[in-house]
């Protein structure tokens, strides 16, 4: 649809965005494949509905409702809409762009918008910060008072009890913290002659709370051939910031980042977190030349320079759930993932139904949004649980925590082990010339 280009400029400087919401024909493909469309049946809470909504703030020039608003930000940004548009519609950027407008056009900020800002300006970006609160976290919830909390306040409040559910437990220090004694430029030496030398990127949260599977990543990649390094002054993608429209603090993030990896010397960046992958595969505008380095997930990156295919027996039936941001978000279909766990000897690879369904994670979506995110979760759930899985692998720490939580809610599903896909090839190759299998 073409309109005349006074209005159009009229109407960009109120959303940014605003010329993409004219892509949309209306055709209603994408409905089926929206999961808040699922929950509620509403056209408001639909791909569609929104570009509609969007598309409505920037021409009447009036603000935009509560309501109107509400349905909006209920969007997870699982991006699902845009694989199948056949309009290519970019739901990812209207909705960042549509967020920092909202952050803009609010004359009175709600203590919500406090609480982001502190979090994202003055947390994330320090691995050192999010080590100490790591750490606060972990003595509540080894000292006693996480049940007190749980007795009392968990009592008074179903919000509390939610929020507590969903705290994944926090490992020991010794066993968190990523080695960073070994930045460059010695690293993490290949086993034999080193084909590539590759950065890993280790993320904020991720830093501390994945260490496991950043353990695991640089384990499998010596074995592959790589030197790894972990460039020291790295910092957080931006994800979140981009999520929730600061689209300035996401963008000085990233031009640290490029200027971090961009003088690292390595051929590849290496993401094991899909949501981290996304953003910095995706540049904010301003840095066309992108990252410097190619970046890749690690799933993708193996299968594209061929795995050492592993000895180890892993005599387990494995079910895959697909991150959002590494299917609709980087176009990293099932196939890479797949594979490689199919060259683990003795793995049994089980089909979860709509295994690239939204889990609810959304970065802090399930935080916000309970009430959306809660009946999404108890979907992934059954199918999971129905799946017949022992493990379940997902490339996400989020879409990890999240398939946990409605695991743990019962016996069969607190049985089934929760593992980045990587952790599970270092596993194979660790129980090499064992005469009982993993
Ligand atoms: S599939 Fe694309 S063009 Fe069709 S209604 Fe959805 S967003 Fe609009
Ligand atoms: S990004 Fe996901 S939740 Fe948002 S409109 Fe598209 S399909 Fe629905």
């Amino acid at each position: 649809m073409t309109i005349a280009k006074d209005k159009e400029l009229q109407f960009t400087s109120r959303f940014h965005e605003y010329t993409r919401t004219l892509d949309c024909v209306h055709c209603g493909l994408c409905i089926p494949y929206c999961p808040t469309h699922g929950v509620t049946g509403r056209e408001s809470d639909s791909p569609r509905g929104r570009i509609y909504l969007m598309r409505g703030y920037a021409e009447d020039g009036e603000g935009i409702s509560r309501e109107a608003e509400q349905h909006i930000l209920q969007c997870i940004v699982c991006r699902a809409c845009e694989t199948v548009c056949p309009s290519g519609i970019h739901m990812g950027d209207m909705m960042e762009s549509f967020r920092e407008e909202l952050n803009r056009a609010h004359k009175v900020k709600g203590p919500g918008f406090w609480l982001a800002k502190l979090l994202l300006r003055h947390v994330l970006p320090f691995r050192g910060r999010i080590a100490a609160i790591s750490d606060l976290i972990y003595m509540y919830q080894r000292s006693g008072l996480r049940k007190l909390a749980n007795a009392t306040l968990g009592r008074l409040s179903k919000r509390f009890s939610e929020l507590d559910r969903l705290q994944p437990e926090i490992p020991e220090p010794r066993l968190r913290r990523i080695e960073t004694d070994r930045t460059l430029p010695g690293g993490y030496p290949s086993e034999g002659k080193a084909r590539m030398r590759v950065g890993l990127f280790l993320g904020c949260i991720t830093s501390e709370w994945f260490a496991p599977a950043h353990r695991a990543t640089i384990r499998v990649l010596q074995r592959n051939g790589c030197d790894v390094v972990l460039p020291e002054e790295q910092t957080c993608c931006g994800a979140l910031h981009r999520h929730g429209g600061f689209l300035a603090e996401s963008g000085e993030l990233y031009r640290r980042n490029a200027e971090i990896f961009s003088r690292s010397g390595v051929d590849v960046v290496i993401v094991n977190a899909a949501g981290c992958g996304a953003a910095l595969k995706e540049p904010p505008h301003q840095f066309p030349a992108g990252l410097g380095p190619p970046v890749r997930d690690i799933c993708e990156f193996l299968d594209e320079i061929g795995l050492v295919a592993p000895k180890g027996r892993i005599e387990k039936r494995v079910g895959y759930h697909q991150p959002c941001h590494l299917v609709h978000g980087q176009k990293i279909g099932p196939r890479a993932v797949e594979e490689l766990l199919r060259k683990i000897p003795g793995l049994q690879l089980v089909p979860i139904e709509d295994s690239d369904r939204c889990c609810g994670s959304g970065g802090v979506y399930n935080l916000l949004h309970p009430e959306m995110a809660e009946p999404i979760l108890s979907e992934k759930t059954r199918t999971i649980l129905e799946s017949g899985a022992e493990i379940i692998v997902t490339g996400n720490p989020g879409c990890a925590m999240q398939v946990k939580s409605g695991l743990e809610r019962s016996s069969a599903g607190k049985a089934i082990e929760i593992l980045h896909p990587v952790e599970l090839l270092d596993r194979a190759y660790e129980s090499e010339g064992r005469s009982t299998p993993s």
